[in-house]
């Protein structure tokens, strides 16, 4: 376990206590706004649903998803201990409730400057009821879809690279298809937002040459198996992978399908339904990752196996199959690539890449 790691639990473990100790106090560092120059992405626990809140450098806020209706009250208590006055940018990743049911509550209580909606229209009270609050709130209204770029802060721009017209149609769900898909550049961090994209989104992205890598993944619907697969993650290669999914929801989210997948990766997975709210703060090349609850990070790996190898003299990790791999004595063992990099360690580019 790498010291990052512990820190982690050790902040968890204090918020426990502290919490303990005070019944109504909830100040886990997991639901802090963030040191002055730092990018913070947090990922809230929302029940089955998707709720991230995007803190940029200077100050602008972006609220990806809502989560779902019964969740609004929990969330903007928890925007509000965050110290979140406003949104400059809601995004709508697509029309289902348990990503804009709860915009309707906070579009309502918070000012809201712009919301980025797929433009895929949905027969549903709550997607009018979204529509209605947007106009009432008097906030401007944009369509994005593929092409579309944004730079909400200095160094920190947004593409969109999903959905793109025609929608697709005749799909296992043709609004879980026609998902928002934005990667977030800051510095040499990525940020991939997936929503709840699903095998016939991804092959057309696949065909549009879309450039997916990301060092940190918004699993696509919240673990299902039809979101997650080995060819999509060898062009993502996360580090870390977050999961927003619900406490034994009726899904049987996340699926061991794509959990496999994310292990075999070796991305370390987070999950809203375990670890509670999940803060990332990303500085330089850097992220830190604090969480509400204490339960640990899903391994990488099963116990005991080992992914990839450091040097200790030279500082850079491999696959355990690279032919430049270091003398049995200067061996050092990680379970995943966010491990070893967590620890100091560069990846080889001959077996790994950059
Ligand atoms: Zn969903
Ligand atoms: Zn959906």
């Amino acid at each position: 376990m790498n010291r990052l790691r512990w820190l982690v639990y050790g902040l968890g473990l204090l918020a426990a206590l502290l919490t303990g100790c005070q019944p109504h106090s909830t100040s886990s560092p997991a639901l802090q706004p963030p040191p002055k120059g730092v990018l913070q992405i947090t990922f809230f626990d929302v029940g089955q649903g998707d709720a991230a809140l995007i803190w940029f450098p200077n100050n602008k806020t972006m609220l990806v998803d809502g989560g779902p209706p019964e969740s609004a009250t929990a969330l903007i208590g928890k925007l509000r201990q965050l110290k979140v006055q406003r949104l400059d940018y809601l995004v709508a990743s697509h029309p289902h409730s348990d990503h804009i049911g709860g915009f309707i509550k906070i579009l309502n209580t918070l000012p809201v400057s712009e919301v980025w909606d797929s433009g895929f229209v949905y027969d549903s009270p709550i997607y009018l009821d979204y529509l209605r609050a947007v106009k009432r709130r008097g906030a401007k209204f944009r369509v994005v879809e593929r092409g579309y770029r944004a730079t909400p802060a200095p160094n920190c721009l947004i593409e969109v690279f999903a959905p793109s017209k025609p929608f697709l149609r005749g799909t296992h769900s043709d609004a879980n298809n026609a998902s928002i898909v934005m990667r977030l550049r800051y510095g040499k961090v990525r940020v991939l937002f997936t929503g709840d994209i699903e095998r016939a989104g991804r092959a057309r992205l696949y065909q549009q040459g879309a450039d997916l890598r990301a060092e940190v993944l918004k699993v696509a619907h919240h673990g299902s198996s039809n979101g997650t697969d080995a060819a999509f993650l060898n062009r993502v290669r996360p580090r870390i992978a977050v999961i927003s999914c619900g406490l034994r929801n009726l899904y049987g989210h996340p699926h061991k399908e794509a959990l496999q997948a994310l292990r075999k990766a070796g991305a370390t997975v987070y999950r809203t339904d375990l670890q509670g709210d999940i803060t990332l703060r990303v500085q330089g090349d850097r992220i830190q990752v604090f969480t509400t609850r204490k339960s640990p990070p899903t391994p990488a790996t099963p116990a005991g196996a080992s992914l990839f190898i450091g040097n200790r003299m030279s500082k850079v990790y491999h696959t355990p199959d690279c032919k430049g791999l270091p003398k049995p004595e200067n061996r050092v063992y990680f379970r995943s690539r966010e491990e070893a990099e967590q620890a100091g360690y560069r990846p080889h580019r001959a077996c790994i890449g950059d």
